[in-house]
């Protein structure tokens, strides 16, 4: 017999969520992730994944998985450091020191891992983070599981951080200081004042930690936010994903051969957690060649991005500011986003909404992801849906 208490606790806790509409329930995607996906049977214009570059479903990333599974196998066997370190995940890690422009590199399973990885094999209980206020939900947790003093600093504030900093070194309490920033924050689309916050790193020698996650294949030509602003030598921890733009599964930490041997060494999720499939680790791989190679996916995201943000603008929508490909749609009231969102699905654009809590009350909006996979055609039919749905609900 399952527990009466859990039972009682799903049933009250699951019934609250529903009553409250804040029961997310999942669509299935019943295609390949693309520019145009299919959910309940019929077609959309997907402005909804972070698949920036197309390369989920590129040609030349399925036939190096394939290839990679007719030699390799299907699974890594083991944990790197027992004996499931191919030869695949080495080629990944140069790769990916070449793309970011570090020493070394590792890799994990996820983005989410690495949070969970770096953070807590360097911080402890007598050191401080200074955390922006709107990272990302696994550098948040990253921070907690290091048992660091977590310092809340507001968004991109930078006398905030420098007070701040400037406490917690003066207050004499912590060994190690660190700040720890997203590269480009994904609600709003903008990008984190690295120069800044370098500067003040330097000043009160704090270590220097950006989760880059939606900043690479984006900004940097590709090489993501750091490059961006030729910061490759100054920023001590380089995180990112190779679920978003590269389009297919796992996270890595770029850096000095020194930080990439003690992970190595001390973080959990690499030794106590088997490593990528040699499918993912070849088709990452390639990805990040292809990268390297030409700009020409990187371009094409930003042409589109440009094109819908103009396209939106020009109706009257409010776009916000955002300094990246990410457009928000900013409706405002939450239950009106929500309503918004459900008619450009039904119309045909599958752009999800997003409300308190997750961004301000009142700044409920839906946020458009266009990719290098649009088409011209495509983003011209989803600005007329925009613009029929806006006019429809009185928003433009
Ligand atoms: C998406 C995201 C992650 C998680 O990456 P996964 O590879 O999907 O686990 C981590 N950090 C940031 C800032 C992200 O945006």
């Amino acid at each position: 017999m399952s527990s009466q208490t859990l039972n009682q606790f799903l049933t009250d806790n699951l019934a609250a969520l529903r009553e409250q509409g804040l029961y997310n329930d999942i669509d299935t995607v019943e295609s390949p992730n693309g520019p145009i996906i299919k959910i309940n049977g019929k077609e959309q214009i997907n402005l909804s994944s972070n698949n920036y570059l197309g390369l989920a479903t590129d040609e030349r990333l399925k036939k190096a998985a394939l290839d990679a599974v007719s030699e390799w196998g299907v699974g890594a066997g083991a944990v790197r450091t027992i004996n499931g370190t191919l030869d695949l995940h080495i080629k990944l890690e140069e790769k990916l020191a070449e793309f970011k422009g570090t020493e070394a590199a590792i890799s994990y399973q996820s983005g989410f891992n690495c949070n969970m990885a770096a953070i807590s094999a360097v911080m402890d209980k007598n050191d401080a983070i200074l955390s922006d206020e709107l990272n990302h939900a696994s550098i948040i947790d990253g921070c907690r599981l290091s048992k660091a003093k977590i310092i809340r600093v507001n968004h991109s504030d930078m006398d905030d951080l420098r007070q701040k900093a400037k406490e917690a070194r003066e207050s004499g309490q912590y060994n190690k200081i660190m700040v720890i920033t997203d590269g480009v924050f994904s609600m709003d689309g903008d990008i984190a004042k690295l120069p800044e916050i370098i500067e003040i790193a330097e000043e009160f020698d704090l270590i220097s930690y950006v989760d880059d996650a939606h900043g690479s294949g984006v900004l940097g030509k590709g090489a993501g936010t750091v490059k961006h602003f030729g910061l490759q030598d100054k920023v001590d921890f380089q995180i990112g994903t190779l679920s978003k733009a590269i389009g297919v599964v796992g996270g890595y930490v770029a850096g000095k051969k020194d930080l990439i041997d003690w992970l190595k060494v001390r973080s959990r999720p690499f030794l106590f957690s088997t490593a990528v499939t040699p499918a993912d680790a070849a088709a990452a791989t390639k990805a990040i060649e292809l990268l390297m190679e030409s700009t020409e996916l990187h371009d094409r995201l930003w042409e589109n991005g440009n094109y819908l943000k103009k396209g939106l603008k020009a109706l009257g929508f409010n776009i916000g500011d955002s300094e990246t490909p990410i457009t928000p749609c900013i409706i405002g009231d939450e239950k009106t986003t929500q309503d918004f969102s459900k008619r450009l699905y039904e119309e045909g654009v599958y752009a999800k909404s997003i409300v308190f809590p997750t961004v301000p009350k009142g700044t409920g909006r839906v946020r458009n992801m266009p990719t290098a996979a649009h088409t011209k055609d495509m983003l011209d039919e989803a600005i007329a849906i925009y613009e029929k749905v806006g006019k429809e609900m009185g928003v433009i």
